[in-house]
């Protein structure tokens, strides 16, 4: 019998965060030290990862980026490498985000690329999939997400490298979530497809939830089968907020 998956929560800062708010992680990094549940994880914006790296170097909370290039160095001003990213301390990187796929024109081509520069670089990558209101109200749900996970993963991803976030868009940021029954379904239909593409591997995958986790839901949405974790966006920000949603594990 295999152990279970030890919970990751990662927080999604976005485009939110100056140095002042180092504070926030510094209070995360020191609460998680005493011990909790979970694996504990800050995405800040890329201007912070190196500052937040140095200044937690000691303690358990891990730092990540939330996007990166599929190339390593060149001619792409305004971009960010996996190399670079890990260059400055990060341990994984968020990847095929909705905000980015909607607002960036990200498609599953390009999350693979970048899911294999996360791996060249030793980044773990966490793979954003998510249907949108229009496809949930139509009924494409589980095609959207078993499409997406097949053509934003490379065949090297593993276990050991890649963590999947199912984030229906229309709960990102809204305060809505599925239903228990709803999340309960999609995450066994991911867990299936990943079982079926990376065969024993595929039960070891860490599948986060991930759009409007709140204190007030986190214990019941963390409770759920094949949900090892969440992605979370605005309650990230407030350490007393994330630290709830950590000890709800
Ligand atoms: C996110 O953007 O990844 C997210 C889950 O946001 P929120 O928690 O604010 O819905």
């Amino acid at each position: 019998m295999t152990a279970p998956i030890r919970h990751l929560i990662a927080g999604n800062w976005k485009m939110n965060g100056l140095k002042a708010q180092l504070t926030e992680a510094i209070e995360v990094n020191k609460a998680i030290s005493a011990g909790v549940n979970a694996d504990v994880l800050i995405c800040p914006p890329a201007s912070l990862v190196m500052v937040m790296a140095e200044v937690l170097k000691s303690g358990p909370l891990v730092i990540g980026g939330q996007d990166c290039h599929a190339s390593a160095t060149g001619a792409n001003t305004g971009d960010v490498s996996a190399e670079m990213l890990a260059d400055a301390g990060a341990k994984a990187v968020i990847l095929g985000h909705s905000e980015r796929r909607a607002d960036h024109g990200e498609t599953c081509g390009d999350v693979l690329a970048k899911v294999k520069a996360a791996h060249r670089s030793g980044l773990v990558a966490i793979v954003c999939i998510g249907e949108s209101d229009g496809q949930r109200r139509a009924g494409l749900t589980i095609d959207v997400v078993v499409r997406q996970l097949k053509n934003s993963l490379p065949d090297t991803a593993a276990s050991s490298n890649t963590v999947i976030a199912y984030e229906p868009v229309w709960a990102i940021g809204t305060g809505l979530t599925p239903t228990v029954a709803e999340v309960t379904d999609v995450h066994a239909t991911i867990r299936n497809a990943l079982k079926q593409r990376f065969g024993a591997d595929g039960a070891e995958f860490h599948i986060l939830y991930g759009g409007s986790v709140k204190p007030s839901n986190a214990k019941e949405l963390m409770a759920i089968a094949n949900v090892n974790g969440a992605l979370v966006g605005g309650a990230s920000l407030k350490a007393s907020d994330f630290l709830e949603i950590v000890r709800a594990v």
